[in-house]
Protein backbone atom coordinates (compact mmCIF):
# COMPACT_ATOMS: atom_id res chain seq x y z
CA UNK A 1 0.00 0.00 0.00
CA UNK A 2 1.37 3.51 -0.98
CA UNK A 3 0.63 6.38 0.79
CA UNK A 4 1.15 9.75 -0.41
CA UNK A 5 2.09 13.19 1.34
CA UNK A 6 1.15 16.25 -0.94
CA UNK A 7 4.49 18.09 -0.34
CA UNK A 8 4.18 21.28 -1.66
CA UNK A 9 3.73 23.29 0.98
CA UNK A 10 4.03 23.02 4.86
CA UNK A 11 4.28 20.24 7.04
CA UNK A 12 4.45 17.24 5.23
CA UNK A 13 7.96 15.63 6.93
CA UNK A 14 5.90 14.84 10.01
CA UNK A 15 3.59 13.17 8.62
CA UNK A 16 6.28 11.30 6.39
CA UNK A 17 8.05 9.92 9.22
CA UNK A 18 5.08 8.63 11.02
CA UNK A 19 3.47 7.02 8.53
CA UNK A 20 6.65 4.83 7.91
CA UNK A 21 6.97 4.30 11.93
CA UNK A 22 3.66 2.47 11.43
CA UNK A 23 5.32 0.71 8.35
CA UNK A 24 3.33 2.38 5.14
CA UNK A 25 5.27 3.32 2.03
CA UNK A 26 5.72 6.62 1.47
CA UNK A 27 5.26 9.24 -1.52
CA UNK A 28 6.04 12.43 -1.27
CA UNK A 29 3.93 13.99 -4.17
CA UNK A 30 4.87 17.14 -5.78
CA UNK A 31 2.70 16.43 -9.22
CA UNK A 32 -0.61 16.11 -9.81
CA UNK A 33 0.17 12.68 -12.16
CA UNK A 34 1.65 11.20 -8.81
CA UNK A 35 -1.50 10.93 -7.42
CA UNK A 36 -2.38 7.81 -9.98
CA UNK A 37 0.55 5.96 -8.14
CA UNK A 38 -0.78 5.87 -4.66
CA UNK A 39 -3.95 3.86 -2.55
CA UNK A 40 -4.26 7.42 -0.08
CA UNK A 41 -2.83 10.66 0.47
CA UNK A 42 -1.90 13.19 3.41
CA UNK A 43 -2.61 16.70 2.73
CA UNK A 44 -0.73 18.35 5.67
CA UNK A 45 -0.73 21.44 7.48
CA UNK A 46 0.22 24.98 6.17
CA UNK A 47 -1.58 27.40 4.85
CA UNK A 48 -4.60 26.04 2.47
CA UNK A 49 -5.04 29.50 0.47
CA UNK A 50 -1.17 28.98 -0.51
CA UNK A 51 -1.88 24.97 -1.19
CA UNK A 52 -4.70 26.24 -3.93
CA UNK A 53 -2.37 28.72 -5.78
CA UNK A 54 0.34 26.09 -5.83
CA UNK A 55 -2.13 23.59 -7.24
CA UNK A 56 -3.79 25.64 -9.94
CA UNK A 57 -6.99 24.74 -11.81
CA UNK A 58 -6.25 21.87 -13.26
CA UNK A 59 -4.02 20.15 -10.29
CA UNK A 60 -7.38 20.65 -8.05
CA UNK A 61 -9.71 19.46 -10.45
CA UNK A 62 -7.25 16.09 -10.28
CA UNK A 63 -7.24 16.48 -6.49
CA UNK A 64 -10.76 16.60 -6.54
CA UNK A 65 -11.45 13.56 -8.14
CA UNK A 66 -8.92 11.97 -6.24
CA UNK A 67 -10.70 12.47 -3.31
CA UNK A 68 -14.12 11.21 -3.97
CA UNK A 69 -12.16 7.86 -5.01
CA UNK A 70 -9.37 7.39 -2.49
CA UNK A 71 -9.03 7.52 1.41
CA UNK A 72 -7.35 11.16 1.96
CA UNK A 73 -6.85 12.51 5.40
CA UNK A 74 -6.61 16.26 5.78
CA UNK A 75 -5.21 18.34 8.76
CA UNK A 76 -5.42 21.61 9.61
CA UNK A 77 -5.11 23.39 6.43
CA UNK A 78 -5.46 19.80 4.88
CA UNK A 79 -8.74 19.69 6.51
CA UNK A 80 -9.67 23.13 5.28
CA UNK A 81 -9.37 21.86 1.80
CA UNK A 82 -11.40 18.87 2.24
CA UNK A 83 -14.80 20.84 2.91
CA UNK A 84 -17.63 22.04 1.24
CA UNK A 85 -17.81 25.32 2.71
CA UNK A 86 -14.63 28.07 3.89
CA UNK A 87 -14.98 30.80 5.57
CA UNK A 88 -12.81 34.16 7.00
CA UNK A 89 -12.23 34.37 4.04
CA UNK A 90 -14.53 31.98 1.63
CA UNK A 91 -12.46 29.94 -0.31
CA UNK A 92 -12.95 26.93 -2.85
CA UNK A 93 -13.11 23.30 -0.98
CA UNK A 94 -12.87 19.74 -2.59
CA UNK A 95 -16.12 19.11 -1.06
CA UNK A 96 -15.23 15.63 0.22
CA UNK A 97 -16.57 16.42 3.58
CA UNK A 98 -20.06 17.78 3.89
CA UNK A 99 -19.29 20.54 6.58
CA UNK A 100 -18.31 24.02 6.83
CA UNK A 101 -15.01 25.22 8.45
CA UNK A 102 -14.03 28.36 9.75
CA UNK A 103 -10.21 29.17 9.29
CA UNK A 104 -7.82 30.90 12.08
CA UNK A 105 -10.71 30.27 14.44
CA UNK A 106 -9.28 30.91 17.61
CA UNK A 107 -8.02 34.48 17.23
CA UNK A 108 -4.40 35.29 17.69
CA UNK A 109 -4.04 35.16 21.09
CA UNK A 110 -4.17 31.94 21.10
CA UNK A 111 -2.48 31.15 17.66
CA UNK A 112 -1.02 27.67 19.29
CA UNK A 113 -2.16 25.54 21.78
CA UNK A 114 -2.00 21.93 23.16
CA UNK A 115 -5.15 20.50 24.87
CA UNK A 116 -6.60 17.50 25.85
CA UNK A 117 -9.65 16.06 23.56
CA UNK A 118 -11.36 12.88 23.01
CA UNK A 119 -11.21 10.75 20.91
CA UNK A 120 -14.72 8.96 20.54
CA UNK A 121 -15.29 5.09 20.34
CA UNK A 122 -17.76 3.64 17.72
CA UNK A 123 -18.75 1.40 20.69
CA UNK A 124 -19.85 3.53 23.32
CA UNK A 125 -19.09 7.25 22.54
CA UNK A 126 -17.50 7.77 26.33
CA UNK A 127 -14.20 8.53 24.33
CA UNK A 128 -10.57 8.31 25.50
CA UNK A 129 -8.00 11.10 26.17
CA UNK A 130 -6.07 12.50 23.21
CA UNK A 131 -3.12 15.22 22.85
CA UNK A 132 -4.24 17.84 20.26
CA UNK A 133 -1.84 20.34 19.28
CA UNK A 134 -3.52 23.36 17.67
CA UNK A 135 -1.43 25.70 15.01
CA UNK A 136 -3.79 28.97 14.01
CA UNK A 137 -6.24 26.33 13.88
CA UNK A 138 -9.73 26.16 11.93
CA UNK A 139 -13.01 25.20 13.91
CA UNK A 140 -15.81 22.99 12.55
CA UNK A 141 -19.12 25.15 12.55
CA UNK A 142 -21.56 22.50 11.24
CA UNK A 143 -21.36 19.18 9.93
CA UNK A 144 -23.67 17.74 7.59
CA UNK A 145 -25.91 14.00 8.42
CA UNK A 146 -23.23 11.93 6.47
CA UNK A 147 -20.57 13.02 8.72
CA UNK A 148 -19.22 11.51 11.54
CA UNK A 149 -17.07 12.90 14.64
CA UNK A 150 -14.15 10.84 15.88
CA UNK A 151 -13.16 13.34 17.93
CA UNK A 152 -14.29 16.19 19.89
CA UNK A 153 -12.03 19.28 22.26
CA UNK A 154 -14.76 20.53 24.71
CA UNK A 155 -18.14 20.97 22.75
CA UNK A 156 -16.27 21.58 19.22
CA UNK A 157 -15.83 18.49 16.82
CA UNK A 158 -12.13 18.26 16.17
CA UNK A 159 -11.95 15.12 13.53
CA UNK A 160 -14.87 13.94 11.53
CA UNK A 161 -14.80 11.50 8.76
CA UNK A 162 -17.20 11.02 5.54
CA UNK A 163 -16.80 7.94 3.71
CA UNK A 164 -13.19 7.87 2.56
CA UNK A 165 -12.16 11.03 3.62
CA UNK A 166 -11.03 12.18 7.25
CA UNK A 167 -10.01 15.43 8.68
CA UNK A 168 -8.86 16.87 11.63
CA UNK A 169 -8.30 20.81 12.61
CA UNK A 170 -5.46 20.12 14.99
CA UNK A 171 -2.01 18.13 14.29
CA UNK A 172 -1.98 14.03 15.39
CA UNK A 173 1.50 14.18 13.82
CA UNK A 174 3.19 16.69 15.79
CA UNK A 175 2.24 14.11 19.18
CA UNK A 176 3.49 10.59 20.43
CA UNK A 177 0.16 9.16 19.95
CA UNK A 178 0.11 7.18 16.92
CA UNK A 179 -3.83 6.27 17.38
CA UNK A 180 -5.17 8.77 14.70
CA UNK A 181 -2.63 7.65 11.51
CA UNK A 182 -3.18 4.23 12.47
CA UNK A 183 -7.22 4.73 12.04
CA UNK A 184 -6.44 6.41 8.73
CA UNK A 185 -4.20 3.75 7.60
CA UNK A 186 -6.58 1.13 8.50
CA UNK A 187 -9.53 2.55 6.52
CA UNK A 188 -7.00 3.08 3.54
CA UNK A 189 -6.58 -0.63 3.95
CA UNK A 190 -10.10 -1.23 4.18
CA UNK A 191 -10.65 0.33 0.59
CA UNK A 192 -7.69 -1.71 -0.66
CA UNK A 193 -9.86 -4.74 0.09
CA UNK A 194 -12.59 -3.12 -1.13
CA UNK A 195 -10.91 -2.24 -4.65
CA UNK A 196 -10.67 -6.54 -5.01
CA UNK A 197 -14.25 -6.74 -5.23
CA UNK A 198 -15.26 -7.00 -8.37
CA UNK A 199 -12.35 -9.71 -9.45
CA UNK A 200 -15.00 -12.30 -8.53
CA UNK A 201 -18.00 -10.18 -10.91
CA UNK A 202 -19.67 -8.33 -8.47
CA UNK A 203 -19.02 -11.51 -5.91
CA UNK A 204 -17.66 -10.63 -2.63
CA UNK A 205 -14.43 -8.89 -1.60
CA UNK A 206 -11.19 -11.17 -2.71
CA UNK A 207 -10.25 -11.65 0.67
CA UNK A 208 -13.90 -13.13 1.66
CA UNK A 209 -13.70 -15.41 -1.29
CA UNK A 210 -10.08 -17.07 -0.03
CA UNK A 211 -11.72 -17.46 3.12
CA UNK A 212 -14.72 -19.09 1.71
CA UNK A 213 -12.57 -21.54 -0.61
CA UNK A 214 -10.53 -22.53 2.02
CA UNK A 215 -13.74 -23.47 4.50
CA UNK A 216 -14.94 -25.52 1.14
CA UNK A 217 -11.33 -27.31 1.32
CA UNK A 218 -11.49 -27.74 4.81
CA UNK A 219 -14.75 -29.29 4.43
CA UNK A 220 -13.79 -31.32 1.69
CA UNK A 221 -11.10 -32.78 3.78
N1 LIG B 1 -4.32 28.91 9.30
C1 LIG B 1 -4.08 27.97 8.24
C2 LIG B 1 -5.12 28.14 7.13
O1 LIG B 1 -6.05 28.85 7.31
C3 LIG B 1 -4.06 26.56 8.76
C4 LIG B 1 -2.97 26.40 9.79
C5 LIG B 1 -2.32 25.07 9.84
O2 LIG B 1 -2.42 24.26 8.90
N2 LIG B 1 -1.56 24.81 10.87
O3 LIG B 1 -5.03 27.56 6.11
Amino acid sequence: MKIGVLALQGDFAAHHRRLEELGAEVVLVKKPEQLDEIDGLVIPGGESGTFLKLLGAAGFEKLKEFVRLKPTFGTCAGAILLASEVENPKQQGLGAIDMRIRRNAYGRQIDSSIREGKLLSDLDGSGSPLEMVFIRAPKIEHVGKGVEIIAMEGSDPVAVRQGRAMAATFHPELSDDTRVHRAFLNMAREALVDGTRGVFRGGPSLSDELIRRRREEKDRS
